[in-house]
């Protein structure tokens, strides 16, 4: 119970709906646990306790009519706040679930990458669904059967008090407590198997995700008949901490029957003894069922409250994990329009803290204004992490990075991110048309600047041709958009963007020749004017460079142009030897210069 008390705060916006739904619930626990004891006596009583049948008949369907309307009450007021704690609970999880979206939109990617993609995916669905699930119940049941109990437990003590004094309330209830047991116990069960159960779910969803994102791979490898084995023993995990779950939860109502009846028959022999009359006797046993029944649905509420608290601890990392990249408190500004000088200042960085060896080690480079800056090193080198760095998707161990002389952590992260486009190896199209992907560049931009930008990218000509032309969606024909295609999609994002500093990590890796003539043609209009840097796997790419950093192992081996790195770095001659005299070199893209 405590563990949900943070989430209450989500209820906020709904005090209005909460307020009438408990008002509803108060009506019919007052209804259920009291009004169906009382009815009995004050019912059957007059009607059939006198041997003699002399009331008038009106009389009796007056007295009989009093059912039909208890039960209009009780299931008006029950259909109402099961309805409006239905809709609490949906739209607090919508809210819940929304906060967990937008805190993965913000994590740092190292964070992120310690976790299995389908496994968060679960977590905001199955996990999410548990949740609430639980907090509906718990809103519901956890406030009707409490009041049912308060309710019949009056009853019984009423009646004890009129009629038959307190010695018959204490003997009826001399069994609750001994349920608190089975309870717990079944509790405790239920907490473990249920987080077993749930991270099931998030390991099947991960298996899913990674095998539908492999589906070529698994045909050519002729892995279907193993993946569908791993997935059938995760999915018998599953399966397993499941059944243990209802194994528990089930055998608790039987045991509190049990103990109910019990009760029951001690009632039964000790109201015998008292001379009781028998619709006064019906009332208190129907009162004691009615105090039973809540326990035994509080007891099944207890095991659903476990199931939710395992849903919550996947959930909670998540939402509570502090955001260590974040906007500064006194953000400065950079020019309208920055010209673009980017430096490292003795910057260091690892991915672990306690990392053997920086993955970046005391870098220290000024990359001028408009230069185009080529990154080349043996694969790991660390050049992917480098240009992450400037965007600033990790922070830094020690020393700084600037842009135009300013710290790149006293600007605001959207001001930052605005200056830098990228174009990557593999540029992701969303599931949207043609036209709003190309947008994302520059959400503003008019369809002028749009086509402007696709023209000059080489991607109006085939933009044109599909089906639907700039209004395709990219979701229904996924497959009419190739690799070169993609590529210069995320190119015109980037002339759209227009920004002064350009990242094109591999970008020109994946494609065929054709392809990459006019890619080439493309990046060679888009880098006019701006600060470029670039990892490529050509050298001709590089050699054209002004300036080329050569990183090995986290350091700084050497910077200078093509000419003057050929001469003096042996590394870099030894990568370049390797690839322009190897014809097979170029297309392998590991083991040389990139990836
Ligand atoms: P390059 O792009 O030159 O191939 P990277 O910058 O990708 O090199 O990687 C540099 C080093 O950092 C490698 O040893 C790699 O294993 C490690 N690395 C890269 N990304 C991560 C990450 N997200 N978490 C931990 N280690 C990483
Ligand atoms: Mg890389």
């Amino acid at each position: 119970m405590r563990r949900f008390r943070p989430y209450f705060r989500y209820l906020r916006p709904l005090r209005a709906k909460l307020a009438l739904a408990l008002v509803a619930l108060c009506l019919y626990s007052a209804a259920n646990g009291f009004g169906l004891p009382y009815l009995l006596p004050t019912v059957f009583g007059p009607i059939f306790d006198s041997e003699e049948r002399t009331m008038a008949l009106g009389e009796v369907a007056r007295l009989a009519l009093l059912i039909p309307a208890l039960f209009l009450v009780r299931g008006a007021a029950g259909y109402l706040s099961a309805y409006l704690f239905q809709g609490i609970g949906t739209r607090v999880l919508e809210a819940l679930r929304v906060d967990y979206f937008s805190k993965l939109q913000h994590l740092p990617l190292a964070y992120l990458q310690r976790y299995q993609k389908g496994d968060l995916s679960s977590r905001a669905i199955s996990d999410a669904n548990q949740l609430q699930y639980t907090i509906t119940a718990l809103a519901s049941e956890g406030v009707k059967h409490p009041l049912s109990l308060v309710g019949a437990l009056s009853y019984v003590i009423w009646a004890a008090l009129t009629t038959e004094g307190i010695a018959l309330a204490l003997v009826c209830m001399a069994i609750v407590p001994l349920c608190v047991f089975p309870v717990r116990y079944v509790g405790r069960k239920v907490l473990k198997r249920a987080q077993q159960a749930q991270s099931q779910i998030g390991s099947i969803s991960s298996l899913l995700t990674e095998n539908l994102g492999a589906a070529r791979e698994v045909r050519a490898f002729g892995l279907e008949a193993l993946a569908t084995t791993r997935f059938a023993k995760a999915s018998r995990a599953l399966l397993t901490a499941q059944m243990k779950i209802v194994k528990y939860a089930l055998a608790l109502n039987p045991t509190i029957e049990v103990l109910s009846a019990l009760g029951i028959a001690l009632t039964l022999v000790f109201a015998y003894r008292t001379g009781i009359s028998f619709s006064s006797l019906m009332g208190v046993l129907t009162a004691l069922y009615l105090c039973y029944e809540p326990v035994k649905k509080l007891g099944a509420l207890n095991s659903e409250l476990k199931r939710g608290a395992a849903a919550l601890d996947r959930l909670e990392p998540i939402l509570r994990e502090p955001l260590r990249i974040t906007d500064p408190e006194n953000p400065r500004t950079l020019a309208a329009t920055p010209r673009g000088e980017i430096a490292f200042e003795h910057v260091s960085f690892s991915y672990a803290p306690d990392a053997p060896r920086p993955v970046l080690d005391r870098i220290d480079i000024k990359i001028p204004a408009g230069t185009t800056c080529a990154l080349v090193g043996p694969s790991g080198g660390g050049k992917t992490t480098f240009v992450n760095l400037i965007l600033r998707l990790h922070d830094i161990d020690s020393g700084a990075i600037t842009i135009d002389g300013t710290d790149i952590r006293q600007l605001r992260l959207a001001e930052l991110r605005r200056h830098i486009a990228i174009v990557s190896q593999e540029p992701v199209l969303f599931n949207d048309t043609i036209y709003n992907n190309l947008l994302l560049g520059r959400p503003d931009a008019t369809r002028e600047e749009v086509i402007a930008a696709a023209t000059a990218a080489h991607a109006d000509e085939f933009i044109r041709n599909l089906p639907k032309g700039y209004d395709t969606n990219v979701g229904e024909h996924g497959a009419l958009v190739s690799g070169g295609q993609k590529q210069r999609i995320a190119i015109a994002r980037a002339f759209l963007r227009n920004a002064p500093i350009l990242i094109l990590d591999e970008a020109t890796s994946a494609l065929d020749a054709q392809s990459e003539q006019m890619i080439q043609d493309a990046l060679q209009r888009l880098v006019v004017g701006k600060t470029v840097l670039i990892i490529a796997h050509r050298f001709s790419t590089i050699r054209d460079a002004s300036m080329i950093l050569v990183l090995d192992q986290g350091r700084l081996v050497a910077s200078g142009p093509h000419a003057e790195l050929y001469a003096n770095t042996p590394l870099y001659r030894s990568l370049y030897d390797q690839q322009t005299t190897s014809p097979h070199a170029a297309a392998d893209n590991r083991g040389t210069i990139t990836a």
